[in-house]
């Protein structure tokens, strides 16, 4: 089926490369030139465990195509996938411009029947906007038959960062929701090998045995929301156990053991039922904001989405805290910060917990040195006097605390002898609970977690 993917970032460029990987004719397209040179060129301009292979191999089998021809791409294919960005407005409110932009280009780009698929994570009743845009910008709005000259379909996508590739090609749910019963059949058609799990790297790549993937279809707005809700829920589950954290800190237990013991209650699960610094990303604070905005707008309370951010907000200053508690003044302290990615397996430091804590640190006048596996330069909100190690020993070089901020797994195998030996005081706060307590403490450092 011919594809047009719109918007190749974290989301457009795994779903376009993962739809050309199962058979599909796709040309993905994005208004930054320099990002369209260097993918024609097979470079891929983010970090994703297995997208680069996976680019060269469908470039090179003239399955995908990169350009900064919105026009021609939307003319030349039948199905549109909406990628592009819903960063939060001040408000809480998302930043719609780029998917007006591209409904009002689409409108005016209809020469066929053809399938609008929203793919960002969109306020509730979205479809709805994106139909009217296009219709307002289309020369007609039916065929001579009578029939609709284009239908829209809400397809939320729920990758993770750092298994965005896995996620792609084995979802744990698919979600269409449309109004219209046509767009919902071509849809399905065009994820069969997916929902099937009969494509060449599914049979070569899957860990589980391959059962089909379940299809939820619905109307565009619980679509919509099942996005929305998803995200907000994994929010609360961490929000959660952060906060019982907390508690565990005052009454002397260990929120590890806590978890586990949860855990195990298959009513629980124990995903996302770690205790740290909290979330961060792209994701779930613009999406839990934007949940919590939409309520509001409608009149229904959002008091749990609203402690959820709450709680967020202040298990990030719990690390200063812990920081002032083991320092005392910060004016002239040396802090060490590991990782500043907000998860392990990314490149992306959008609204990444490091970025909070880091200026909040050099706002008090410590000098601080970050390391990171994959960051090598300042993100552009965080404060630029941060100093970017090399290494983890440049980044602990004479420190007085060191503190874990992203738990990438090379950090395991540190050698903490010779940290210990770098800095000036062997002080660490663990805000990922991630490394040995009692190992640490027998070397001699000054251990701090969260909850334990
Ligand atoms: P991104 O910022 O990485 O990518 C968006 C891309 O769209 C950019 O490359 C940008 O140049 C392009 N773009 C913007 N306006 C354009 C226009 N008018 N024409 C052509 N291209 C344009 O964003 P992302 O992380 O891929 O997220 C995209 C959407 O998917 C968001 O709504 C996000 O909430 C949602 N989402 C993201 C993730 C994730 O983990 N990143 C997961 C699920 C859903």
């Amino acid at each position: 089926m011919k594809v047009c993917v719109i918007g190749v970032g974290y989301v457009g460029l795994v779903t376009g490369v993962c739809l050309a990987e199962v058979g599909h004719n796709v040309i993905c397209v994005d208004k930054e030139k320099s990002k369209i040179s260097s993918l024609s060129e097979g470079v891929c301009p983010i970090y994703e465990i297995g997208l680069k292979e996976l680019i060269k191999r469908n470039l090179n089998e003239k399955n995908i195509t990169f350009t900064s021809n919105l026009t021609e791409a939307i003319k030349s294919q039948d199905i549109i996938f909406i990628c592009v960005g819903t960063p939060p407005l001040p408000n809480g409110k998302p930043d719609l411009t780029a998917l007006d932009d591209v409904s009002k280009l689409i409108g005016s780009c209809l020469n066929g029947y053809k399938i609008i698929v929203n793919k960002s994570t969109v306020p509730i009743g979205t479809a709805k906007r994106v139909k009217k845009i296009i219709k307002e910008n289309a020369k007609e709005e039916s065929n001579k038959n009578g029939s609709p000259i284009f239908d829209i379909v809400s397809n939320p996508e729920f990758l993770k960062e750092g298994e965005a590739v896995n996620d792609a090609f084995f979802p744990e749910r698919i979600v269409i929701g449309s109004e219209s019963q046509k767009a919902i059949e071509i849809m399905k058609q065009l994820y069969k090998p997916i929902i099937n799990q009969d494509f060449d790297y599914a049979i070569k790549n899957s860990k589980n045995t391959r059962k089909k993937i379940p299809v939820i279809i619905t109307d565009s707005t619980s679509s919509e929301l099942i996005k929305y809700a998803s995200n907000a829920f994994l929010a609360t589950k961490i929000s959660f156990i952060n906060e019982v954290a907390n508690i565990c800190e005052r009454v002397g237990a260990n929120v590890v053991d806590v978890t586990y013991g949860m855990g195990l209650d298959s009513r629980i699960g124990s995903k996302y039922l770690k205790a740290g610094i909290g979330w961060g990303g792209s994701c779930f604070p613009k999406d839990v904001r934007a949940l919590a905005f939409t309520a509001e707008e409608y009149g229904a309370v959002a008091s749990i989405l609203n402690a959820v951010i709450q709680v967020n907000n202040y298990q990030r200053y719990r690390i200063i805290q812990k920081a002032m508690d083991i320092l005392g003044i910060i004016e002239d302290k040396i802090i060490g910060v590991l990782g500043i990615a907000f998860k392990p397996d990314t490149d992306d430091t959008r609204e990444a917990p490091s970025i909070t804590i880091i200026n909040k640190f050099l706002e008090l006048g410590a000098e601080v040195k970050a390391y990171d596996p994959v960051i090598k330069k300042c993100p552009e909100e965080m404060d630029d006097k941060v100093i970017i190690a090399k290494d983890v020993y440049e980044a602990v070089k004479n420190a007085d605390l060191l503190i874990l901020v992203t738990e990438w797994p090379e950090f395991s195998d540190i050698d903490f002898n010779k940290v210990k030996s770098e800095m000036k005081r062997p002080n660490i706060i663990d805000g990922r609970n991630m490394l040995d307590k009692k190992q640490l403490t027998e070397i001699g450092f000054n251990y701090r977690g969260i909850g334990i």
